[in-house]
């Protein structure tokens, strides 16, 4: 149940300010998500406000579920019906799902993923450049991206392009814009970018969605981008009441055009902003905090603040100077055995944090050799997966047959004797006769130079596809549907045939047979399933991952957590290891060497520092292999900038024997400068 009194003032006001626009600038672990949670609440229960009007924006899928999750429990699943907490991205869905026919596409459309987008950007580079390579079409789309969440569009790129990358995407940009819409597809990007073109050009549908969302509150407001930021100026507009909660600390995701000016010019934007401040931090100890506090004042542009803790000072945090990445790897293991057997600690009470995903390996391994089961965020999804890409292929031109993309996927995809040359001579066709490929399809008999036997095998494909298009339209037997066509399609033998490691062949086959419980969990979640909106819920990867079975899932539950720090925004676990502390790694060496932002690394120190309730382990290594090479690493510059008071240095070999309250005793002992830190 509710209760106001578990609040602190300054919480407590933040969340009986309804109307009118509301910033809570707190730094990290202050209670600002739980603001929001507490503040849905007494919106439903004390203003008795419908839940339909209710909009809670959080930063990912998992945050969302968990905020709806903690409102069901407080005021019952019921309460919560017509509510909305999504992402910036599944919000846009919703509004484009009911509307974007007014902007010239099909309410059918299929939202491309980045390997979707490569192929598109490869193909229109093939025809400029004679050998682009996978990295050119990367920098064009991070490039288009980058345009598109500055609202920059396709006919106004041009004019800012002067590098080589530049030039090749003002010439791309344009021609990929117009070849998703003639698919009826659009990008993760365009969501906004739509969204935000249909409320501007019909002033019908803004007003509706004001009046719709009346109470809208956003979770990490400071790593807002301006296409977000422009959408929420829209829905807002009128009535004002947007509620922002943020830390200027945490801004992140600047490489990915978030500007941190947003929230520090919210007030300015929004006359009339309640500003409430909020600094008792609840998460932490207070060594952490001091430790967080201290590296964090070396940041220039920031709003002081003065995060303080009722916890005790807590162990001091460890430093681990290990050999290599090896050696570091297994120190943290060595520490979970250790901290587990000392407390009563949980796997999932452990988390391992990293700047680049590929530092998980090692970890991965050992843990995996150590047999202690763990969840991996980020890395290489499941949905990423060529198998599991083929599959959704099929689906997304079920739904779209307009997705040239997939629809060329599929293709010959198991072989059917429609190889590259018949391909490449449908697509001039098309082009040629300006018809979709699909339409083409459905006639090839017009389509000059192909073999009898290929236009045979079009038939077979455009009728299996027809077929299956009828029975998916009523979503009753989605399941079987997908399982008859899967079978049908023999993909397991073509596994088989192209796969020679036939355990490889195996698991290859097992993922795919891990959608349909995919789809299963999507039939039980969702009241109105229908195919479309399994497929939105996995492009917009909303979805837990691979579906487990019973026994997976319990080891789940009970696991070490290992993700990016990036993606640690907003999470707290008891013991944190944050690893690679090394001039290279944190900061990365692009900041150092390439965009000179040491300030946003450090701001990602400080978040993965602040994940920490009541342990924090930082480890690096002083040497690490890189290509085969060991090279020497240099410890983290951030080091230097935690009071070394704080910082107990513990030989990796002798940290076995030595408990909490030795080395709390032990501390200041240890040091009298940073000189015996980083010394040896
Ligand atoms: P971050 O900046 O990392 O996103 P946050 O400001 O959103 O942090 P929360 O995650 O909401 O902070 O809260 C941090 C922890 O403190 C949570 O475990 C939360 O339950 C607890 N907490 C927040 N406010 C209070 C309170 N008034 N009394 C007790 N515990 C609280
Ligand atoms: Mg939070």
């Amino acid at each position: 149940m509710f209760d106001l009194d578990s609040l602190n003032p300054q919480q407590r006001e933040a969340v009986s300010h309804t109307e009118g626009p509301l910033l809570l600038l707190a730094g990290a672990g202050s209670g600002k998500t739980r603001v929001i949670t507490c503040r849905i609440v007494s919106l439903l229960q004390q203003s008795a406000v419908p839940a339909r009007q209710i909009l809670a924006v959080t930063f990912t899928n998992k945050a969302a579920r968990e905020m709806r999750q903690r409102v069901e429990e407080m005021v019952g699943r019921k309460a919560c019906k017509g509510m909305v907490i999504a992402t910036f991205h599944s919000l846009c869905v919703r509004i484009l799902k009911a509307d974007i026919e007014r902007l010239g596409y099909k309410k059918n459309f299929s939202i491309y993923s980045a390997a979707d987008q490569q192929q598109l950007v490869r193909r229109l580079l093939r025809d400029e450049i004679v050998d682009a390579s996978s990295k050119d079409a990367d920098q064009v789309l991070w490039q288009i991206s980058a345009a598109k969440n500055q609202l920059i569009g396709p006919g106004d790129f041009i004019s800012s392009s002067r590098d080589p990358v530049s030039c090749m995407t003002a010439l791309i940009y344009p021609r990929y814009q117009k070849e998703l819409k003639a698919y009826n597809a659009v990008d993760f990007d365009d969501l906004l970018v739509l969204a935000v073109q249909l409320l501007e050009k019909h002033p019908d549908l803004l007003e509706h969605y004001q009046q719709f969302y009346r109470y809208q509150m956003v979770d990490e407001y400071q790593d807002t981008n301006p296409v977000q930021y422009r959408l929420l100026k829209l829905l807002a507009g009128g009535h004002g009441n947007l509620c922002v909660v943020g830390d200027d600390d945490q801004s992140i995701y600047g490489f990915r055009g978030a500007d941190v000016a947003t929230i520090l010019n919210f007030e300015r934007d929004f006359p009339g902003t309640r500003l409430i401040k909020l600094e008792q931090n609840y998460r932490s100890t207070g060594n952490i905090l001091a430790a967080a506090n201290a590296l964090i004042k070396n940041n220039r542009q920031r709003k002081e603040k003065a995060l303080w803790t009722a916890a005790g000072a807590g162990p001091p945090i460890d430093y681990l100077l290990c050999d290599d990445d090896q050696h570091e790897a297994c120190q943290v293991i060595e520490r979970i055995h250790i901290e587990r057997g000392r407390r009563e600690l949980n796997y999932s009470d452990f988390a391992i944090l990293y700047r680049t995903n590929s530092q998980s390996r090692s970890f991965e391994e050992q843990l995996r050799y150590e047999d202690i089961p763990y969840v991996l965020i980020g890395g290489q999804q499941f949905f990423d997966r060529k198998e599991v890409k083929d599959v959704i292929a099929y689906l997304k031109v079920l739904l779209n047959p307009l997705d040239e993309v997939n629809l060329l996927r599929i293709l010959n995809y198991p072989k059917r004797n429609i190889g590259a040359g018949s391909a490449d001579k449908l697509i001039r066709y098309s082009a040629e006769t300006e018809q979709s490929l699909w339409s083409v399809l459905k006639q090839s008999e017009q389509v000059p130079e192909l073999q009898p036997r290929t236009h045979e095998a079009i038939n077979g494909f455009v009728e299996l596809l027809e077929k299956y298009r009828k029975r998916f339209q009523p979503a009753l037997r989605m399941l079987e549907t997908l399982r008859e066509m899967l079978q049908e399609l023999q993909l397991a033998e073509e596994i088989y045939r192209q796969e020679n490691d036939p355990q490889k062949a195996r698991r290859r086959i097992e993922n795919q047979e891990e959608i349909l419980n995919a789809m299963a969990a999507y039939l039980e979640r969702d009241p109105e399933p229908d195919l479309a909106g399994f497929l939105d819920k996995v492009s917009l990867f909303d979805d837990d991952g691979p579906k487990q079975n019973d026994k997976e899932k319990k080891l789940a539950q009970n696991a070490v957590t290992l993700m990016s720090l990036h993606s640690s925004k907003g999470l707290e676990f008891p013991v944190v290891f944050l690893v690679g502390m090394e001039e290279g790694f944190l900061p990365h060496k692009k900041s150092i060497y390439e965009t000179f932002d040491i300030d946003e690394e450090r701001r990602l120190c400080y978040v993965g520092i602040t994940r920490a309730e009541r342990q924090l382990v930082l480890l690096g290594a002083g040497r690490r292999r890189k290509y085969g090479k060991l090279e020497q690493r240099d410890p983290s510059r951030f080091l230097v900038e935690i009071p070394p008071e704080l910082l107990v240095r513990c030989d990796p070999e002798k940290s076995i024997e030595s408990t909490p309250e030795q080395q709390e005793k032990s501390a200041s002992n240890f040091f009298s400068g940073i000189g015996q830190l980083l010394g040896d």
